[in-house]
């Protein structure tokens, strides 16, 4: 088994779309990034390629490459979990917690994990998410942005655990 940990932040920016964990929040303001911005999916790609040795997330998807411009991040994770399953090793297990002031994430936390298991071809009971806010502390209580932490286990394929 591999552990691995992934951490991700973005600041709201007026006129895009809100997308967390493959969920459209229509009505809430978006974040600002090259891609989606989706930061709980961005902190679940690291978790995974830090858990596999396999780089980062700027390293496979640059921002400074136009292919990635608004790209839907759970396109990303797709590619991602398919490189680690090449790899030799199967996801475990997600734990992640997004802190926000805002949006409420508890009535769509299902939501998120049923698409994110989806995404990856895992059973949703592999895939848990939690909402949070930074009790107004600092800058993401200020609401100026939203942050992501995700850690999971990889299988080796083919091992028995
Ligand atoms: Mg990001």
């Amino acid at each position: 088994m591999r552990i691995g940990f992934g951490y991700d932040s973005h600041r709201f920016e007026e006129g895009r779309r809100l997308v967390l964990g493959g969920v459209e929040f229509p009505g809430e303001t978006g974040l600002k990034g090259h891609s989606d911005a989706d930061a709980l999916v961005h902190a679940i790609i690291d978790a995974l390629l830090g858990a596999a040795a396999l780089g980062d997330i700027g390293s496979h998807f640059p921002d400074t490459d136009p292919r990635w411009k608004d790209a839907d991040s759970t396109a990303l994770l797709a590619a991602v979990v398919k490189e680690i399953r090449a790899a030799g090793y199967g996801v475990g297990n997600i734990d992640a917690t997004v802190v926000c002031e805002r949006p409420k994430l508890r009535p769509v936390i299902d939501l998120m994990r049923e698409r994110l298991a989806s995404v990856m071809n895992v059973g949703k009971g592999r895939i848990s998410l939690k909402g949070k806010t930074n009790e107004q502390m600092d800058a993401v209580g200020a609401g100026l942005g939203i942050v992501a932490h995700a850690v999971c286990l990889l299988e080796e394929l083919g091992a028995k655990s």
